[in-house]
This record gives C-alpha cells, structure tokens and sequence, in this order.
C-alpha cells in the first residue's frame, strides 16, 4: 500500500511538473523552441503567460479545485465541483479555457452541472483535471467510469472527450496500481483499437489542445521513452499545448516511475505552496479512495 501512496503522489507531482515545464513553451513550435531555448529542459517560467519559475497554471489549479470538492465530500458531488471549480474561476487564474469558462458560466446561468452536449467540447480540459478522480477510485471500475464522466460532463460534454479523459485516467490508474510497463502497453492498445483516432503509435507531431492530439502526444511520448525525465523533455519540446501535454504525460509518468524517478531540480522549482496541496491532497486522496473500499466490503 505503501507503493500505491507513493506512486499516487508521483503522479501528482508530475502533473505540476508537467505543466510548470511546459507552459514556457505552450504555443510556440517546435522550431521557434529550439532557436529561442535549445532543448528545453528546466522550470524557468516566462512564456505568453510571463509565469514566475514553478507558477503552474489551469491545469494543476483545476486538479486542485477538483480535489477539493472530492475530499470535502468525501465523494462525488457535481455541485461541489461545479462551485469548487467557480471558485478558482473568480480567484482570477492565469489562464482559463474556453469551453471551461462557458460551461462554468452556463453553470451559473441554468444551476445543473452538466454541459449540454457540443461537438465543439473536444477540448484537452476535462482530461487535464481528472487526476483526483483517479485516485479516489482506485480500487472501484464503476466509480472510476462514474466520477470521471461527472465531473468531466460539467464543462465538456462530448464523445471524444470523454473517451480521451477515460483513456488517460485508466493508465493511470494501472500504473498507480500495478507499476509496471507491460499492462500499460496492453491496456492502452486495447483502447486504441476501439477508438483508432486515439492511436499514439501513428502520432505524427500533432500537439493542439484537441483531446485526441493531447492523448496521442502524451503517449507517444510516454511509450517511447524509458524515464521521466525524457518523456517530458520529448513533450514540452513540441511545444503546442505544452503545459497541458506534458501534464497529462507527467501524471502517467510520475505513476510508472515513481518518486524517485523525478529529478531534484525539477521538484525544487515548483511551487512551494503547490507542492504542499499536491503531496498533501494525493495523500487523502488514497486514504479516501482505501476508506470507500472498506466501506463497500462491510456493507455486504
Ligand atoms: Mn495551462
Ligand atoms: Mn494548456
């Protein structure tokens, strides 16, 4: 159980490693990358959001929000996430995507938590968040497949989407639980076959914020590189949505290769404050989801 909690907060960690990395070149391409940084490789902030060095940006805060809703309520409440997540929106954040801020609005307007639905919500941002849930399920499928579409639904409700967000949270969770390579490969080429477009193995440099360029990036670097470190130099460097991108890749990463495997200069950079509500809320996280397991065992 130990190895469950630590790989937990390793994913965590590489979530805001991720995007504290990538948001330097989030938008940029590659080739203007390469003559402005060389190879990037180090938490130095800037970028179009003029971050100081560790700032992470939505896609963390949005896990946070998230996180907190889960915890509060010892559960899955599409309310409390919805107002979880106002409340980060009026706490004047960064940046806030699109299809976040509409949904969150429209929240406002009608009361009901989720999206309608729009072919236009394919965006990376449920995915981007829904590492909380990931881990406050790790031993319920059914609550694992619930929560994720719940708390997705409240700003993107779309197939792709929502399959996008299943797909990355899933191998997560395996390499949460399993920390090893092999099921992920297996797992991951079982839920490219039945949704083709999600196939990281034809990845041919596509790296927008549309959810299945976000999982074919994240994962073509993630299967093709042997450490945490360079899967995430490999991501950032493509640079499109880098932030985002190498967070979700972070968060699969930081689950296979654990704590040990993420490097000082890294962990040191980031966000003091970040740091402590990410290690912190991982912690509960699993708790909550060992407390639900207990539960469900001795009401049957
Ligand atoms: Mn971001
Ligand atoms: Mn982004």
């Amino acid at each position: 159980m130990e190895a469950i909690r630590q790989r937990a907060r390793a994913a965590y960690l590489g979530l805001a490693i991720g995007d504290a990395l990538g948001a330097t070149t989030e938008f940029m391409l590659p080739r203007e990358i390469q003559s402005t940084y060389g190879l990037h490789r180090d938490i130095i902030g800037g970028g179009w959001l003029r971050l100081k060095a560790g700032r992470v940006t939505d896609d963390t805060e949005m896990a946070l929000a998230l996180g907190r809703a889960l915890i509060a309520k010892q559960g899955c409440d599409a309310r409390a996430i919805a107002d979880s997540f106002i409340h980060w929106m009026r706490s004047r954040p960064a940046d806030i995507g699109s299809t976040i801020r509409r949904g969150l609005r429209q929240y406002l307007a009608t009361g009901s938590p989720e999206a309608g639905y729009s072919p236009n919500a394919a965006g990376n941002g449920a995915a981007m968040r829904n590492l909380p849930v990931v881990i406050a399920t790790l031993f319920d499928d059914a609550a694992f497949h619930g929560w994720t579409v719940t708390q997705a639904r409240v700003t993107h409700h779309n197939n792709e989407s929502d399959f996008g967000t299943l797909m990355l949270g899933e191998l997560t969770r395996l390499a949460i639980l399993k920390g090893q390579a092999a099921p992920l490969q297996s797992r991951g080429a079982a839920l490219a076959a039945r949704n083709p477009r999600f196939d990281w193995r034809t990845f041919k440099g596509e790296t927008s914020g549309y959810i299945v360029d976000t999982v074919r990036v994240a994962l073509h670097f993630f299967f093709n590189t042997y450490d945490f470190e360079s899967c995430l130099i490999g991501v950032v460097n493509q640079g499109g949505d880098a932030d985002t991108n190498a967070a979700l890749a972070g968060q699969i990463a930081g689950a296979l290769y654990g704590l040990d495997a993420i490097p000082r200069r890294w962990l040191k950079k980031l966000d003091p404050l970040t740091r402590e509500e990410v290690e912190r809320q991982a912690d509960i996280l699993v708790y909550l989801a060992l407390a639900r397991q207990n539960s469900t065992v001795s009401d049957t």
